[in-house]
Order: C-alpha cells, then sequence, then structure tokens
C-alpha cells in the first residue's frame, strides 16, 4: 500500500487559484513541506484563459512556461522549481477521488492517501458535454471540448490535420467567440451555431452583440443563430462529417468544437459541505459549512458584499483574488487576526481578433449604448452602462484604454447617480472619466 502523506496545507486542484493561493503562502511564510497542491493536470497552475487566446493560434503561439500562474497578473511565473525553492510540494497526474472531510483524508485514484491540517478546495469547473444533453453521435471523432491543457493540445492536432476545412462552433459564448476566432486566424472555414437571438445574452445586450456578429461576420464567419446541434453524421472512421442541426439544416464539419457552459466539480464534497447555487457556501473568508475547509475559485458561492447576495463567479480574475482571500484568512487566523472581508467587484473581460473588451459591475437593470459600434469601424470604441435604481451599476467597454479601463471600473464600483439615461447616452466613457 501507499506511504501515507501527511500536509499541514492542501490545496486540491492545480489551476488558477491553486496557483495564486501557493503565491500567498509563500508570501505569508511556508515551511518545507507545509503546503502541497494536488492536481490531475500534467503541468503547474497556468492562466487558463490562455487556452482559448494564444496557445490555439498556430502562426504565433504561447506556450509554456510563457503563461504559468501568476503571468496573468503581471506577477512572477511560477515554474516547477518556485515550486521547489518555496518547499511546495506540486503533486500532478494525480487525482483525488474521495474526500473524507471528518477524518481529514484524501484519497486517490491510485489508492495514496494524504491527510492535512487544512484544505483549500479549489477544484473549478468542468465542460458540459453534448451527451449531457442526449445528443447523438456526440462521441464521434473530432468534437472537441476546452478546459484543459490536454484538451487544447488535441485540438492543435487536429487543427493541423484538418488543416484549411471546415470547422463548426457550437455554441454563442465567450468561448464560442474566441475558438472562432483562433479557427479563422488559422484559416478554417468557421460557421458557428447557437439557439439565442444574439451571442453571449447572458452579458451582451442585443446592441452589444451586433458590433461583434458583425465584425465576425466581415471576417468571412458564418453564423447560425435560433438552432442547435441535434445529431451528427460520421464517415468510416467515425469522425464527424456533418452537424445535423434541429431546425433540420446540416452543416459539413471537418471538426467541431463545442462550448455550451461549464458546472463546478464538487462531486468529492457532496453530503460532507452546505451548498448554494450549485457551489460550496462560504463565508466572506471562504470558510465553507466545514471548520478548516475552504472554497476558493469557480466552486465557492460567497457573499458578494457589494450586492448583498450569494453568487459564484467562474472568472480569472476572482479566482485570483477568492484564493489570496482565504490564504490570507487562514493564516490570519492561525496568528488570532482577522482580516477585511472580500468585497469583490465582479470582472470579466474577453480578447478576440483584435478586439478586446472589459466588464466591470453588474449586468441588471435598464442600458444605455454609447460610442462607435459599427463593425466596419478602423478603431471602434462603443460601451454599454447599466442603470438600476437611478445609479450606474455596470459597465462594458470595447477599445478601450488602460486608463478608460480603470474608469469604468471606479464607476461600476462607486455607483454614481444618473440624472438622465439620453445625457448619459451622449457622454458615454466622458461621464465615467470626469468622475
Ligand atoms: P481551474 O483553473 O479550472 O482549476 C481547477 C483545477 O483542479 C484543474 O487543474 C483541474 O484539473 C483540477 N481538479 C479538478 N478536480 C480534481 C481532482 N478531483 N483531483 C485533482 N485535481 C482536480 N475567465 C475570464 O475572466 N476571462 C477569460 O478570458 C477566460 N477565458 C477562459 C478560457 C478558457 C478556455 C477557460 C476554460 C476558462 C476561461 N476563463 C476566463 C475562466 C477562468 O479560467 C476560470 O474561472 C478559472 O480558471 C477558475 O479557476 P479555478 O482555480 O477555480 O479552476
Amino acid at each position: 500500500m501507499a506511504e501515507e502523506k501527511s500536509f499541514k496545507y492542501v490545496i486540491v486542484g492545480g489551476g488558477v487559484a491553486a496557483g495564486y493561493a501557493a503565491r500567498e503562502f509563500s508570501k505569508q511564510g511556508l515551511k518545507p513541506g507545509e503546503l502541497a497542491i494536488i492536481s490531475r493536470e500534467p503541468v503547474p497552475p497556468y492562466e487558463r484563459p490562455a487556452l482559448s487566446k494564444g496557445y490555439i493560434n498556430l502562426e504565433n503561439k504561447a506556450s509554456l512556461p510563457g503563461f504559468y500562474v501568476c503571468a496573468g497578473s503581471g506577477g512572477e511565473k511560477q515554474f516547477p522549481q518556485w515550486y521547489k525553492d518555496n518547499g511546495i510540494e506540486l503533486l500532478l497526474d494525480t487525482e483525488i477521488v474521495k474526500a473524507d472531510l471528518a477524518s481529514k483524508t484524501l484519497v486517490s485514484g491510485t489508492g495514496q492517501v494524504f491527510k492535512y491540517q487544512t484544505l483549500v478546495a479549489a477544484t473549478g469547473s468542468s465542460v458540459t458535454r453534448l451527451s449531457d444533453f442526449g445528443v447523438e453521435g456526440a462521441d464521434a471523432k473530432n468534437i472537441f471540448y476546452l478546459r484543459e491543457l490536454l484538451d487544447a493540445d488535441e485540438l492543435v492536432t487536429a487543427m493541423n490535420v484538418k488543416a484549411n476545412g471546415k470547422a463548426v462552433v457550437v455554441g454563442g459564448g465567450y468561448i464560442g467567440l474566441e475558438l472562432s476566432s483562433a479557427l479563422k486566424v488559422n484559416n478554417m472555414e468557421v460557421t458557428m451555431v447557437y439557439p439565442e437571438p444574439w451571442c453571449m445574452p447572458r452579458l451582451f445586450t442585443a446592441g452589444i452583440a451586433s458590433f461583434y456578429e458583425g465584425f465576425y461576420a466581415n471576417k468571412g464567419i458564418n453564423i447560425v443563430k435560433g438552432t442547435v446541434a441535434a445529431g451528427f453524421n460520421t464517415n468510416s472512421d467515425g469522425e464527424v462529417t456533418e452537424v445535423i442541426l434541429k431546425d433540420g439544416r446540416t452543416l459539413e464539419a471537418d471538426i467541431v468544437i463545442v462550448g455550451v457552459g461549464a458546472r463546478p466539480i464538487i462531486s468529492l464534497f457532496k453530503g460532507q459541505v452546505d451548498e448554494d447555487k450549485g457551489g460550496l457556501k462560504t463565508d466572506a473568508f471562504f470558510r465553507t459549512s466545514v471548520p478548516d475547509v475552504y472554497a476558493v475559485g469557480d466552486i465557492a458561492t460567497f457573499p458578494m458584499k457589494l450586492y448583498n447576495e450569494m453568487r459564484r463567479v467562474e472568472h480569472v480574475d476572482h479566482a485570483r483574488k477568492s484564493a489570496e482571500q482565504a490564504v490570507k484568512a487562514i493564516k490570519a487566523a492561525e496568528e488570532g487576526n482577522s482580516i477585511p472581508e472580500y468585497d469583490y467587484l465582479p470582472y470579466f473581460y474577453s480578447r478576440a481578433f483584435n478586439l478586446s473588451w472589459q466588464f466591470y459591475g453588474d449586468n441588471v437593470g435598464e442600458t444605455v449604448l454609447f460610442g462607435d459600434n459599427d463593425p466596419t469601424s478602423a478603431k471602434p470604441k462603443f460601451g454599454s452602462f447599466w442603470i438600476k435604481d437611478g445609479k450606474l451599476i455596470g459597465a462594458f467597454l470595447e477599445g478601450g484604454n488602460p486608463d478608460e479601463n480603470k474608469a469604468i471600473a471606479k464607476a461600476a464600483r462607486e455607483q454614481p447617480v444618473v440624472e438622465s439615461v439620453e445625457v448619459l447616452a451622449k457622454d458615454g466613457l466622458s461621464f465615467v472619466s470626469n468622475m
């Protein structure tokens, strides 16, 4: 039987939150051998958003170690040697299959037993699959999903094998938009399919979406809306050849990439930790209902102080910040100290082609579109504000410079009163830049 290993702190999961938690532990002071990161991935924590951007751009490919955590926030890249130098045990290719929180024990797929005093759960999300909806033929070859490095490697191989071929992207969220752009840049013929009336409806207004849909169409991307993939035809090798749409049409495809959402990975903790809104319920220090067990990143449902509501956030900025908050709280508690509550301003961004947008705050209430959202403009710059109860509470900006992005973040945090929606629409960015 494998030897049992004991650590003061264990982080389960080796993604964004794990990497930033490790950095915070080392900043706060860590003795050699106190901390272990247990990850089923074969590489140290990296900035996951790079997978759908630089990593799959065949001509100008970002590669590891270029985007090891904490490169994405301008920090030091944490190479395997960094973990060694900091006395952190990095257990890769190791999947935890059982967590017994009462006895503070974790068990890996190969039967290895790990004991901890404090656990940080950072297992992130897994993609939603078409087979989850019972779509027929969804197990055909050359149908891809993108969550981890190995998924991206498989996709890169397929794009090389099917060079200049036809790609169908299922899903109109930010993953679908980023992947479509990458496929087009890689010289594939791209069709996007999604059921909603416009792309990224969870965030984009019709006005925002019309810019991106127009821009994508001008790049030669075919967009099919109002229907879904209902099945697939294959050749004798089992490779996908066609996507069958629910409305009866078919689309030729050499490869299919699906981006239809993700679900938090919380099965290890089921029945042991209180849940809320699909995640593990935490307080403002990311403590779960079980003593000495913290949950961070995508899996945590935490009090969003700004909106006085429990929320779960699947964005990289929160993964970083929640991890840092949890580690600060762990260390402060050991010293008998306390730290301020987590006070998070939602922040989300995406990049595709030469476009780049940022969003801060909350996207509820009345909306106001401002700026130049003509998809044929040489330098489009436009945005949207969300207004609720007479206050500006959310702001989106495409093409902003760092100062402008800072200004929309400040406005979303400070929530200025909006006297007139018409004036706000006319003032646009200058409304927040002058704050
Ligand atoms: P993850 O980074 O997913 O890490 C979880 C880790 O836990 C993984 O390594 C996983 O293998 C491991 N794990 C899970 N279960 C086990 C187990 N039982 N045993 C061992 N290890 C386990 N957000 C943005 O704000 N902007 C973007 O542009 C953006 N782009 C993205 C692009 C892609 C392709 C993806 C997939 C996500 C993107 N995100 C983006 C979302 C962002 O990356 C996530 O919110 C963030 O990675 C969450 O961090 P996490 O540490 O909670 O989870």
